[in-house]
């Protein structure tokens, strides 16, 4: 503290100070004469220093300056769904919100006298807790550097900020502990503590002292800082990214939250650009379509139903599925010169490409293709539409299991591809560096989209939506938007599957489930999980894939047996499997349905889900571009 103009001001000493350097990356409309811009930072020290001119003290503080300013815009964090706590990446959080922050301020100041109305012309919108120290950072600026008092900059603060929830997994949910954020940010520490001091006052005046109600909800506790927490208390707008999540967060995860602010919360759904993951990679789809309906579709996705009517049409279903085998020989080409492995174009192209994480069950699908493989050797006349897996994942670099699960397609691959007694009835494929130009490739020509998840565990999920756009038949949990997609498309076009979030919840607070009963049950299961330790999978190493073994019938590592319910799906999903095999053994049938999931994929432009957050979140009014 410090008199500054006759007041006491809180003033930093002892800091880094690093310079931030817009970029703004072009966005370009769709022939709409508009190019928008995304703005980008870079970190370069601030003073550029003369080696002469400094002592020692000083001159090791401007080489750490120097280094800080190159690690802090240079390092991506390649987690997903999983919280680190790295230091570096607390900095990094700080630097691009302090630097966006500033300048969205200085250039409102130019134009405007009243802070009070800041709202009026900005919202920040936080996606995920990533930047929640908006909430923060924007109350010392405005306090500190503008000299506004707290319960005013609060009523702002409040005003500005809106708040998007991408996950319900807890492990992925920012939480800092205080030792670390403390130190490197001690003002906008100092800052979350007066919020918290505020809100639990908020707490024990509507419940009385109660610790535990205190202990559940505080921002600061247990010595964290829980970012999800200070986000939703200070934004106008909490939400989740589809139906089913929404409903999650208010009734199971944020309960405690939505009780206290009702008004808060709502949903947006997710949604994809057409113009990427139709227009741009499927032109002969996109042509085909444009010859039927015409083409405002590109700009209006909901215009695909005029295509509903032609999905029984004869001469249509040829042409959609010519182009689907057009896509398919091409992929397979690709295959062949990239991975050396043949695979037949009128096969099923079954494709699960997403980043590889556990509630996402890579596993259940490799397993379920290990348990096909027993059936095949069992029984050579088995009926069986040949299939192609292919499968696309990465994993962040710490991630051991999900590298091992990668290891074991990889594995049950070799296999499987080697064994001539199977007349390649079914390949399996995993393709390295899975990413956007991949997927461009791999999603106009697949057969069935893959959306398995644990009940409950997808917030949302997109590349369901990109697989429904193409024409790709969806097999799927209860999950996420696969909820919003089933009612979109009716039943009789989608293979549903699997234990319900109500009745997983159910599971889990009975906690009845034993894994055990299913492997002494199913002899399938029993059978599939035996050549995990057996050196069926990999002769060299009887014991490289016990870790999976374990995890799923006695838990690994702390982790309950099972955790993601593999085995309580495992029989419905194979159902599901011979489902999807029955129905593809119809064409015209098969062709009818493809249509449909395409013709009913409106719902997920990315242009209805901007619309709702521009209508419903940040109140803008269209400009009109001549
Ligand atoms: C769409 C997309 C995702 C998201 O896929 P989900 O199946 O929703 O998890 C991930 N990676 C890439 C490269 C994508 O294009």
């Amino acid at each position: 503290m410090k008199q500054i103009d006759g007041t006491y001001r809180y003033y930093l000493e002892d800091y880094y100070s690093i310079m931030a350097i817009p970029y703004d990356y072009p966005v370009i409309g769709f022939n709409n004469n508009t190019v928008n811009t995304l703005r980008l930072w870079d970190a370069n020290p601030k003073n550029q220093f003369d080696l002469a001119s400094f002592n020692e003290g000083n001159y090791s503080k401007a080489v750490e300056e120097q280094n800080l300013a190159r690690t802090l815009s240079e390092v991506l964090y390649p987690a997903d769904e999983h919280m680190s706590g790295k230091e570096l990446r607390l900095k990094q959080q700080y630097f691009f919100i302090s630097a966006t922050l500033q300048l969205a301020l200085s250039r409102y100041k130019e134009k405007n006298s009243d802070f009070s109305l800041l709202s009026d012309k900005v919202v920040f919108q936080l996606n995920d807790t990533h930047p929640s120290m908006t909430v923060a950072e924007l109350m010392r600026i405005l306090m500190d550097e503008y000299g506004i008092e707290w319960d005013d900059a609060w009523e702002i603060t409040k005003k500005c900020c809106a708040y998007t929830n991408h996950t319900i997994m807890s492990e992925a949910l920012e939480k800092w502990p205080i030792e670390l954020f403390s130190r490197l940010l001690p003002r906008i520490y100092m800052i979350i503590e007066e919020i918290n001091r505020r809100f639990c006052a908020l707490l024990i005046d509507r419940f009385g002292n109660n610790p535990d109600k205190i202990r559940h909800m505080a921002i600061v506790a247990d010595g964290q800082i829980r970012m999800a927490y200070l986000a939703i208390v200070g934004s106008f707008s909490v939400n989740g990214v589809a139906a089913i999540h929404t409903e999650i967060l208010k009734n199971q995860e944020l309960k405690d939250f939505y009780d206290i602010y009702p008004e808060k919360f709502n949903n947006k759904t997710n949604g994809i650009t057409q113009r990427r993951w139709l227009a741009l990679c499927n032109p002969k789809l996109s042509n085909l379509i444009t010859d039927a309906i015409g083409n405002e579709w590109i700009t209006d996705l909901d215009r695909l139903t005029g295509l509903k009517p032609l999905a029984k049409d004869k001469a249509f279903q040829q042409k959609f599925m010519d182009i689907k085998r057009d896509n398919k020989v091409k992929l397979s080409n690709y295959i062949e010169s990239t991975m050396g492995v043949s695979v037949d174009p009128d096969s099923i192209f079954d494709i699960q490409v997403k980043r590889l994480h556990e509630y996402k069950r890579q596993l259940l699908n490799i397993l379920n293709i290990m348990d096909l493989y027993n059936q095949i050797k069992l029984n050579p006349n088995l009926d069986l539409e040949p299939r192609t897996f292919i499968f696309g994942a990465k994993a962040a670099a710490g991630y051991r299991r999900a590298k091992l699960i990668i290891k074991l397609i990889n594995s049950v691959a070799a296999v499987i591809n080697n064994d001539k007694s199977i007349n390649s009835r079914i390949k399996v494929l995993f393709m390295e560096n899975y990413r956007v130009s991949l997927a461009e490739k791999l999603i106009p020509a697949a057969d069935l989209s893959e959306q398995i998840s644990t009940a409950g565990k997808e917030a949302s999920g997109t590349g369901n939506m990109k697989f429904m756009l193409n024409g790709a038949l969806t097999i799927g949990t209860l999950d996420g938007a696969n909820v919003e997609i089933l009612e979109e498309v009716g039943k009789d076009n989608i293979f549903i599957f699997g234990a319900t979030v109500e009745e997983l919840i159910n599971l889990n607070k009975s906690g009845q489930y034993a894994p055990w009963d299913i492997y002494n049950m199913n002899s399938n299961v029993r059978m599939v999980l035996t050549q995990l330790i057996n050196g069926s999978i990999s002769p060299e190493d009887h014991n490289l894939f016990r870790e999976i073994y374990d995890s799923l019938l006695n838990g690994y590592g702390g982790s309950r047996a099972d955790e993601y319910f593999i085995l309580k799906d495992f029989d419905s999903y194979s159902d599901a499997q011979g489902r999807v095999n029955t129905a593809f053994k119809d064409k015209a049938g098969w062709a009818e349905r493809a249509i449909i999931n395409t013709a009913s994929s409106g719902k997920f432009s990315s242009d209805r889900t901007i619309k709702e957050y521009v209508n419903d979140i940040w109140k803008l009014k269209p400009v009109h571009i001549k």
